[in-house]
């Protein structure tokens, strides 16, 4: 286990979608350096377990599998780490009134289609809902639920909400669920209240500076 682990314990889910709780997985970009939550496949599998992206059934048997299988562990978390950066890009161009380039929007369709390859209806409490079929073991199962989440925001309404925090260097994202679509930060305990505190600093340096110019005229 790297030092960092544990860390993954701790971060806090602020994004309101599934895929927008994945996509700050990481801060600081480009240079994330302790910003970085997603380390090895085994912080894939926890995060999806505190997301509600895998049960906790679910997710012993990922890491299981994933400790008979390093490489192909190896190679999801690199998959997982890409889908990440993609749907970024793509989600931080929407909020910003753009659209992302061709590439990244095949790579998060690639993940689509696999995502979807493997759903199917089962009957459920009476009724039907979806499943995931033949996935069990599958190592890839959080980027599917992941892939799904962010399919089903891209093509709703529900886009135009999304939006990139403010704070100083936060690249996180969020759904502004707010009445008046007023909110600027993923967290006002992290990055409203460092704001706040930096806004106090700035105007205390200000009327200090302005203070000393009288003293010296
Ligand atoms: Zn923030």
């Amino acid at each position: 286990m790297s030092d960092a682990k544990g860390q993954i314990q701790r971060l806090k889910l602020v994004g309101g979608a599934l895929c927008l709780d994945f996509a700050n997985t990481t801060g600081w970009r480009p240079d994330p350096g302790d910003e970085e939550y997603l380390r090895d496949y085994e912080d894939v599998v926890v995060w999806a377990a505190l997301a509600g992206a895998a049960s906790e059934t679910e997710a012993r048997r990922l890491l299981r599998r994933a400790k008979s299988d390093p490489e192909r562990a190896r190679a999801v978390h690199a998959r997982a780490v890409a889908l990440r950066e993609a749907l970024y890009r793509i989600l931080s161009a929407s909020a910003a009134g753009h659209l992302a380039g061709s590439r990244d929007i095949d790579a998060v369709n690639q993940v689509v289609h696999d995502a979807y390859r493997h759903l199917c209806i089962a009957p459920h409490d009476g009724g039907f809902a979806w499943e995931w079929d033949g996935a069990r073991d599958a190592l890839e199962l959080p980027l599917w639920k992941v892939a799904r989440s962010a399919a089903d925001l891209l093509v709703s309404s529900e886009l135009r909400r999304v939006r990139e925090c403010s704070g100083h260097r936060c690249d996180w994202l969020f759904l502004d669920a707010s009445r008046n679509r007023s909110r600027r930060w993923c967290d006002m305990a992290n990055c409203g209240n460092r704001a706040k505190a930096r806004r106090n600093y700035e105007r205390r340096r200000e009327i200090t500076a302005r203070v000393g110019e009288a003293r010296g005229a």
